[in-house]
């Protein structure tokens, strides 16, 4: 019996710590996005132009953590664009295009839900800034961390898979960032 229970544990550990590292962050299918350091973003009209600085904040705080990759607002219209939309039950969603299966994607969309309610400031609704800082993490090439048992420190990842409310980024968000771009 004894013996039965120490090539249990044998199996198991193993198994709990593949899953505990891969918890930390996951890519997406395309990885990273293409090219050079810089990459400019436009606002649709459907963004109230009071969002603007607080998005805009959202992107600085990703970009403030790789020397690698600048996300920044353009002016002109440009293919990677931010908007407010409908016809989907998510809070918003961040398609990425352009690269075959595989490769870099070129540009991103990102739709905030026009059903749902957003506040720049505080924890009441949706938070913008929040909500903007996990859709700019799938635009940089991350996907969701979650799992059917998520642990605490999932949870707290701006890449966790479900809204918590509002919270910022996560070492191991800014690790997986790093893992995709370089510091
Ligand atoms: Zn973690
Ligand atoms: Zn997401």
């Amino acid at each position: 019996m004894r013996k039965l229970i120490v090539s249990l544990l044998v199996i198991v550990l193993p198994v709990l710590l593949i899953k505990s590292s891969l918890a930390h962050y996951t890519l997406t299918e395309s990885g990273k996005f293409k090219g050079a350091n810089l990459h400019p973003y436009y606002y649709e009209s459907t963004i109230p132009s009071t969002w603007k600085s607080y998005i805009d904040a959202s992107f600085g705080e990703w970009n403030s953590k790789s020397s690698k990759v600048f996300l920044y607002a353009s002016s002109s219209t440009v293919d990677s664009r931010i908007s407010m939309g409908g016809g989907f039950s998510e809070i918003a969603v961040t398609v990425v295009y352009g690269g075959l299966k595989g490769e870099p994607h070129e540009f991103f969309r990102i739709t905030f839900n026009e059903d749902r309610k957003f506040s720049t400031i505080g924890s009441n609704d949706y938070n913008l800034r929040t909500v903007a800082r996990h859709e700019i993490g799938h635009a940089l090439g991350l996907d969701h961390v979650g799992g059917i048992f998520p642990s605490s420190d999932t949870k707290a990842h701006i890449m966790y898979e479900n809204y918590t409310g509002e919270k910022g980024l996560h070492a191991h968000d800014i690790e997986g960032l790093r893992e995709i771009y370089g510091n």
